[in-house]
């Protein structure tokens, strides 16, 4: 066994995988074992319930400080931007200047937004992967939606026309919830709701095409009940300020939503020691090891696993990591990593989810109420009680910056 005194466990992240691990690690008893998470931010994102914060709800439940997640727990919390890592010297170079040295690292550091060089759209497409996106998206939407009130009618057609490209799981739930937030906003600005177009674009023959024919028809028919125009078969091949143009169509539009590209970290690619498939994803053994490296741990979005891509996965990943370095410590044997089919919940517009566990599918208000579940159950695993039900709770309380949309009785209370 090695003098515990000396081992220095640094996790990378602190997303859904890195989370886990270190809440993990801080459980067993390392006594001497020193727990540091790095990551570039003071809070944990909830991703899956971004679209909400997009709709004017609380950015507070997708926004969880890190120190409330580790109060009381043997673990040392520190805010830096890692921009390079040594394998052979063991050591990790924050943007603050300082180094990191470890014995055991846990590499958690999620994915990017991938463009694949479409002409313009990385200028001017809203990306949705963060709370900063998502309120930057949410801001942008109220400020054309104030300006359409005196614009000519054909320039208020292209104001409140919104095009979601990627229908994929977050393409589609944002789709459908925009659908119903831009005609309330349309009614609050004194615009026709009937202008207001949603669009869906996806490249394949149908949305969700990772998932069963039946559950990608179903959530097709809800979308379109709600008003949201589906285009399949069809890839962006250039946006403009004001235009995106597909092989046969081009549309006037102010908000394009891109959703359909993601990419590993660009960090791992600077690496000198890893390897990556033709996705870009690390190549990791049966412990989540990257290959040919011991004690080097990449986990979640950016590791080379059956199923990763998914919160599901980076929180299996990190549970079974925080195993394997307890392992390693005491010279034991360790578990192999053996990869979950994720649970599959899509909410699509308020009240209706598709859910998809396994063979069951369920649908409309009762998926929804496992959707919320699901959310609940999470926020149990990393705060007490009380702070998980507070987490929550705020995913239902209204945050509109544009005073227009402000609901009544908020009106009131700031006068
Ligand atoms: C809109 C949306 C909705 C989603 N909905 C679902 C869902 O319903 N269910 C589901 O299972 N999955 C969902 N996902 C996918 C899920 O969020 C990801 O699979 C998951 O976040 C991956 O976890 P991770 O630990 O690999 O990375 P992340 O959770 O992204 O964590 C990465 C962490 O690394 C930090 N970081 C990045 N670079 C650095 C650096 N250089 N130095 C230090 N720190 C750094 C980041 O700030 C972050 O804290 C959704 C994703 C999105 C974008």
């Amino acid at each position: 066994m090695k003098n515990l005194q000396e081992t220095k466990v640094v996790i990378v992240g602190g997303g859904f995988g890195g989370v886990r691990t270190a809440l993990n690690l801080a459980k067993i008893n390392l006594p001497g074992a020193k727990i540091i998470l790095v990551s570039n931010k003071p809070h944990f994102e909830y991703h899956a319930a971004l679209y909400r914060v997009v709709t004017g709800k609380s950015p507070l439940e997708v926004c969880i400080p890190l120190n409330e997640i580790f109060e009381n727990k043997n673990v040392e919390v520190v805010e830096d931007k890692i921009v390079k890592v040594d394998l052979t010297r063991k050591v990790l170079f924050g943007e603050s200047g300082s180094k990191y040295k470890f014995n055991f690292l846990v590499a958690a550091l999620g994915s990017e937004t991938a463009y694949f060089d479409i002409p313009g759209l990385k200028e001017y497409s809203f990306g949705f992967k963060s709370i900063t996106e998502a309120l930057r998206l949410k801001n942008h939407l109220h400020e054309v939606f104030a300006s359409c009130e005196k614009a000519p009618k054909e320039e208020k057609v292209c104001l409140v026309h919104v095009v979601v490209v990627g229908a994929g799981s977050s393409g589609t739930e944002l789709a459908g919830e925009l659908a119903l937030y831009t005609k309330e906003m349309a009614k609050n600005h004194n615009i026709d709701p009937s202008l207001v177009t949603v669009d869906l674009i996806e490249v394949a023959p149908r949305i969700l095409p990772s998932l069963p024919e039946k559950v990608s028809k179903k959530v097709d028919k809800h979308l379109r009940s709600l008003g949201v125009n589906i285009f399949v078969n069809r890839a962006i091949l250039k946006e403009e300020i004001k235009q995106v143009y597909l092989h046969d169509i081009e549309m006037k539009v102010k908000t394009v939503i891109w959703t359909a590209g993601v990419k590993p970290n660009n960090l791992y690619r600077e690496v000198k020691g890893l390897e990556f498939d033709s996705k870009g994803r690390v190549l990791v053994d049966e412990y989540l090891q990257a290959k040919g490296q011991q004690g080097v741990f990449v986990i979640g979005d950016a590791a080379s696993t059956l199923y990763s891509g998914t919160a599901q996965t980076a929180i299996s990943d990190g549970k079974i990591v925080g195993e394997n370095i307890y392992r390693l410590i005491k010279g034991k044997h360790l578990v192999k990593n053996t990869p979950k089919k994720p649970v599959t919940a899509i909410p699509v517009g308020t009240g209706w989810a598709a859910v998809v566990i396994g063979l069951v599918e369920l649908y409309g208000s009762l998926g929804w109420s496992l959707r919320r579940l699901a959310d609940f159950r999470f926020f149990l695993t990393i705060l007490p009680f009380k702070k998980a039900l507070l987490a929550f709770q705020d995913g239902k309380t209204i945050c509109e910056t544009c005073s227009i949309c402000l609901p009544e009785t908020e009106v009131k209370a700031v006068i």
